[in-house]
């Protein structure tokens, strides 16, 4: 049993704690993706640790100090890795922006979060005083020691939409960082012999939990920009992988090559995890099946880490999500919603004292938003809807409110309506009913232009119907329910 005392010791900072991880696992493979010329190279803990202290050097040398924000854009890739560590290592609040963002979409980060620099790709246009490319070699100074981080300081800001459709800055601490991370280290036995191999976006909290693991534990990640099914088998085969992380539509197109299962089932990884968005229990019983074990299904939310998991020793059922990890406290409130507490929670949204408030029960409880029920005869947490008005694509949050927002500021529109429909390939796809103006017929393909223009590819539309008018409540309210089981 884990001394969830410990949950919150943030031993200084994740610089710190992988200074002193470093120092023992030194010619240990820690990373293993694509570095500034586009060419796979691995990383070792102790390379890590003394490049990142060079470039947490140059930040130094400009002025950037504790608590000030940098807004980090970047593929999976040693410029990620080293920027990550080095911002932390200055104490930096790393602003976490999609590398898919539009310039528009990036901007707002950079505004909303007040950052003083920026690490970028090279086509990306922002007004910053201090850019920083994230395709060549980082730049250098005079190797920094890593300054003090205690628990409750912030660390990263990860940015999520929800109703107003304007993303908001989840602030997560040091604390909640390392609770999330430490409870999965010892739930799931996490050794520094494990080889972690997953294709999601350092930029997620799922994708960047397996780094964090990877840094604490000593191990060795293998860290893919995109996900391709052979690929991504060549790098487990070649990686020998113990632990493969994904998200249900990673794997569906996974179950859809049989080349590919065949090659990975040989490798038979000792641990298979999905999370992000709902695991068909039909795949998860097909995954077993290649896998030698059915995947450990778990649950967690940006503002809240991770938060529950199927066990890794014990039985897993399929079509549920698990029991809390140490440290969670988890109820279901009146209506089914699933609210959390523990050290893992976030403290607040940035720079947003109402939506903060709004986001905690009474008794500090955060309201997640999902619905939930516990099945009856394993105790279980089974995740059996939204409240909130969510898309999940692909493994990826799309807000309708964000979408419908952007179609809306097209000249021709009148209205729009975004939803999800059911997709075997995305789990849902976003799909927009738009009213035009009146003596307007504006075509679909200028209105996905225009959207594409705004916003990141992955929250486009997938299909536009013009429709002559939206289904509202009696209040007025926009039933996007309605709108997307028309198409169910
Ligand atoms: P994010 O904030 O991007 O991590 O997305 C969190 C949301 O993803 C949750 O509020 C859920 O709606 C959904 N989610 C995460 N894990 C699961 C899961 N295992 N099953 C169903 N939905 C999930």
């Amino acid at each position: 049993m884990m001394d969830v005392s410990r949950l919150t010791e943030t031993d200084g900072g994740l610089a710190r704690m992988h200074g002193a991880t470093a120092a023992t696992r030194k010619d240990h493979p820690a990373v293993r993706l694509p570095d500034e010329n586009g060419r796979f190279t691995t990383l070792s803990h102790g390379e890590l640790d003394h490049r990142s202290a060079r470039v947490a050097g140059w930040f130094h040398a400009q002025g950037i100090s504790k608590g000030e924000r940098v807004l980090l854009c970047a593929p999976n890739s040693t410029v990620f890795v080293l920027a990550y560590l080095a911002l932390h290592r200055i104490g930096a609040v790393i602003v976490l922006a999609n590398p898919a963002y539009t310039d528009a979409e990036l901007r707002h980060l950079y505004i909303d979060s007040g950052a003083r620099a920026a690490i970028l790709p090279d086509d990306r246009e922002l007004d910053t005083p201090l850019w920083v490319s994230a395709e060549q070699a980082l730049p250098a100074g005079d190797p920094v020691p890593a300054v003090w981080a205690g628990p409750d300081d912030p660390a990263v800001l990860a940015y999520t939409s929800g109703t107003t459709g304007i993303p908001k800055g989840v602030v997560l601490t040091q604390a909640n960082l390392y609770s999330s991370i430490r409870a999965v280290l010892a739930a799931w036995r996490w050794s520094a012999r494990d080889v972690l191999v997953h294709a999601l976006p350092l930029s997620h909290q799922h994708g960047l939990g397996g780094l964090h693991a990877t840094l604490l534990a000593g191990s060795t990640a293998v860290l893919l920009p995109h996900f391709d099914p052979a690929e991504f088998t060549a790098h487990v085969v070649e990686s020998r992988a113990t632990v493969l992380f994904g998200v249900p539509a990673i794997y569906r197109r996974l179950l859809a090559e049989p080349d590919q299962l065949t090659t990975l089932a040989r490798v038979r990884p000792r641990l298979v995890v999905s999370g992000s968005a709902p695991l068909d229990a039909a795949d998860c019983v097909a995954l077993g099946e290649v896998f030698g074990q059915i995947p450990l299904e778990r649950y967690g939310t940006t503002e809240s880490g991770l938060n529950v998991a199927n066990p890794y020793a014990g039985e897993r059922c399929p079509g549920t999500v698990g029991l809390p990890l140490p440290g969670v406290r988890l109820r279901l409130l009146e209506d089914s919603e699933i609210a959390v507490a523990g050290p893992q929670v976030f403290p607040r949204y940035w720079n947003r004292p109402e939506t903060s408030e709004e986001a905690f029960t009474e008794d500090g409880f955060f309201r997640t938003g999902d619905l939930g029920e516990f099945d009856r005869h394993s105790g279980h947490l089974r995740i059996s809807g939204r409240k909130k008005e969510l898309i999940i694509s692909g493994g990826l949050n799309v807000y309708p409110r964000e979408v419908e927002l952007a179609i809306e500021a097209h000249p021709d529109v009148a209205e729009a309506g975004v939803a999800g429909v059911a997709s075997a390939r995305w789990g849902e796809e976003v799909t927009a009913w738009v009213v035009p103006r009146p003596g307007t017929r504006p075509d679909e393909a200028g209105l996905l232009a225009h959207v594409a223009a705004r916003l990141a590819k992955y929250k486009c539309p997938k299909h536009i119907h013009l429709v002559p008018d939206l289904p509202r409540n009696s209040m007025g309210k926009l039933m996007r329910r309605a709108l997307g089981a028309k198409n169910q």
